[in-house]
């Protein structure tokens, strides 16, 4: 009887059950490789809904959940250095997925851009058929159903955005997080509340307060956002001192919990787009 426990309990090793076999640093990533893979493939998010990548440590739990995942996928070594250190300590760089080559500022939050969504997840569906052995044209199918989920919210977005002239789309965000989705979509973020990416909670100096609120008035900026789930006092603050609307909730680092909507990313690109644009139009 003890022997054939501890047969089983290596087959059960061997075979990784119970191991998630797919671990992604955040949900919107999650959501894509479960997109992109056939059902019996688990999958999990290190950094659950509402968590983001800004800030992140890594934990006991999920250290255990990283050393026993087949493939582990992130964006970029520069937002998630703890995965490139985790990886390089365990002889695992094999093994990490990095989505996003291009580390720049423009490209940090490259996931909101529509182009940008479409050559990552090309290139995740790539990585990930050669994993696992799934046949070409079972991944090839679920490719393109996300190809086309993708090129139809951009539609969505760009119908709602539409009735709103270039000139007026301005908009000031907590941190620099809305650049790639700007871009596409043409809007313009005039200044961001914090420069860092990094340190989400610090307050701006007075004087790039004064600075912030002086261009609220000479670029006539039309809406002050912050990021939900983080303190809106500053951007309270500007929107009063600029005499604007009170700011909006934008939540563009995760995906919300399932069942609520924000919970896929066509509804989360969405959902905020259209908070963007009925702000804009007020
Ligand atoms: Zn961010």
């Amino acid at each position: 009887m003890k022997k054939l426990c501890l047969i089983l309990a290596l087959l059960w090793a061997n075979l990784g059950l119970g191991q998630t076999k797919v671990v992604s640093t955040f949900t919107v990533i999650d959501y894509w490789a479960q997109r992109l893979t056939p059902s019996s493939i688990s999958h999990k998010s290190l950094i659950p809904s509402g968590g983001e990548l800004h800030g992140y440590q890594i934990s006991p739990a999920d250290l255990r959940l990283l050393n026993g995942a087949k493939r582990v996928i992130g964006l970029n070594p520069a937002t998630e250095p703890w995965l490139a250190d985790w990886a390089k300590a365990n002889h695992r760089e094999a093994d990490v997925i990095w989505l996003n080559p291009d580390p720049s500022q423009l490209h940090l939050h490259a996931w909101l851009n529509p182009n940008e969504a479409k050559r990552m997840v090309s290139a995740l569906s790539l990585a990930l058929t050669k994993s696992f052995g799934t046949p070409d044209n079972e991944s090839q199918v679920l490719l393109n159903e996300l190809l086309k989920e993708i090129d139809s919210t951009a539609l969505t977005i760009k119908t709602l955005l539409k009735a709103i002239p270039e000139s007026q789309r301005k908009i000031i965000v907590y941190h620099p997080n809305l650049e790639s989705f700007a871009e596409y979509f043409g809007l313009q973020v005039v200044a961001t509340i914090v420069d860092s990416s990094v340190a989400e909670s610090a307050d701006p100096s007075l004087q790039r307060y004064s600075e912030i609120l002086k261009l609220i008035k000479s670029q006539k900026v039309r809406v002050v956002a912050y990021d939900e789930g983080q303190s809106s006092r500053i951007a309270q603050q500007l929107a009063l001192d600029g005499e604007l609307p009170p700011p909006i909730a934008l939540s563009f680092e995760y995906l919300q919990p399932p069942g609520k909507e924000g919970d896929t990313w066509p509804s989360m690109m969405i959902l905020n787009a259209r908070r963007i644009a009925e702000a804009l139009q007020k």
